[in-house]
């Protein structure tokens, strides 16, 4: 793709930003005596006393692991205070407020749209096909000239699925003036390879993925963003500059050491999963199961209010997807451990067997 240029795509002050110069990027070595950052030289009051230090703002030991892991230079690797500050700093990056403009593809991720209406940024909206699929045409043909990013979500959320690769494919080639950023949260759970593989193919292409999921790190707030070593700089440059925890780096380190056991719990997820679908498509007030590469499953129902207010009352909570672009009646399960997939199929049962079904939803659905 010869004609991509990032600079064109940066806001131009941006470009010319002089970055705040941390103490510790002044002097890089570990030993020595620090006075060069105004931290208490006596510890904390925590128990062990420790976290008295500012922590490495290049986070570069977890860099390293994960590119042995993930296949991907420490230099194409961006990590942020979850996805979250991907999503925002490369929306502020490319996007003039009250004139850029990003493209999304709902039913997706809530925060692409959050993000880019904090900054004032226009949303263009391409929506999935009736099952879910990238309509890579329509959205080429949709990219304006001021569209500075296209945001793909695979596996997607709500709906679980994978996009097609090469739908996918034919977004990154054809949109050759904007970032395309192809959300990977659930990569884990999916069986398509993940897109970092292409980064060096591609100087569009972005990657996101997250520990918040197969991880099981969701708390720890920790998100990855895989580009060119060109936009990576220009994240670099804009990001807070500790903005990972030294807490949050430590246990990151130490998940990363523990690839298999990551993997052995998406297996035992993916096993309950199967088993939550086939025993969800039994039942008579489920009218689809979607197929899911993800951690979760879109359900359509009956009637998906009546089953979302009576799982509150029972207190199981799923996410209520009703209002969302094409999926009318529908609910976002998560896979949980097996006794939690078994409380919930058992409060679905008593629901059905209650007269609340036949009589609120099943007379509402034959009418
Ligand atoms: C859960 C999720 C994330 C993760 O967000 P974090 O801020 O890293 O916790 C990112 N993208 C999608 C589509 C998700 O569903």
């Amino acid at each position: 793709m010869p004609t991509f240029q990032l600079a064109d795509l940066l806001r131009p002050h941006i470009r010319t930003l002089t970055p705040y110069s941390s103490a510790r990027d002044e002097y890089t070595g570990t030993e020595g005596v620090f006075l060069d950052a105004n931290e208490n030289p006596l510890g904390s009051t925590t128990a062990t006393g420790r976290y008295n230090r500012y922590p490495d703002p290049h986070q570069a030991a977890i860099k390293q692991k994960l590119g042995l892991i993930k296949g991907v230079r420490p230099t194409q690797t961006f990590l942020g205070n979850g996805s979250d500050e991907p999503i925002d700093l490369l929306i502020r990056a490319t996007c003039q407020p009250g004139n850029d403009s990003i493209l999304i593809v709902p039913p997706t991720y809530g925060m692409y749209e959050v993000s880019a209406m904090l900054n004032d940024v226009r949303l263009i909206r391409v929506p999935l096909t009736a099952d879910f699929e990238l309509d890579a045409t329509a959205v080429l043909k949709a990219v304006e000239p001021t569209t500075k990013i296209i945001w793909l979500c695979s596996p997607n959320n709500p709906s679980g699925n994978q996009l097609d690769l090469e739908a996918i494919q034919r977004v990154i080639e054809g949109a050759t003036h904007s970032l395309v950023v192809v959300d990977e949260a659930y990569i884990d759970f999916a069986s398509d390879p993940s897109w970092t593989a292409q980064l060096d193919r591609y100087p569009n292409l972005v990657v996101l993925q997250t520990f918040s999921k197969a991880w099981g790190l969701a708390a720890l707030r920790l998100g990855m963003c895989f580009a060119s070593e060109e936009l990576i700089g220009v994240l670099n440059k804009i990001k807070p500059p500790y903005n990972i925890s030294a807490p949050t780096q430590e246990l990151a380190l130490e998940a990363l050491d523990h690839v298999d056991e990551k993997n052995a719990m998406v297996r035992q997820i993916l096993a309950e999963r199967s088993i939550l679908s086939e025993q969800l498509r039994a039942m008579p007030m489920v009218q689809q199961v979607y197929s899911s590469d993800a951690n979760f499953l879109l359900v359509r129902f009956d009637n998906a209010k009546h089953i979302f207010d009576y799982l509150i009352e029972q207190q199981v909570i799923v996410r209520d997807r009703s209002k969302v672009q094409l999926c009318a009646e529908c609910l976002r399960i998560s896979v949980g451990t097996s006794a939690e997939n078994g409380t919930l199929l058992a409060r679905l049962q008593q629901f059905q067997d209650s007269g609340r079904w036949t009589v609120d939803a099943g007379l509402v659905a034959s009418q």
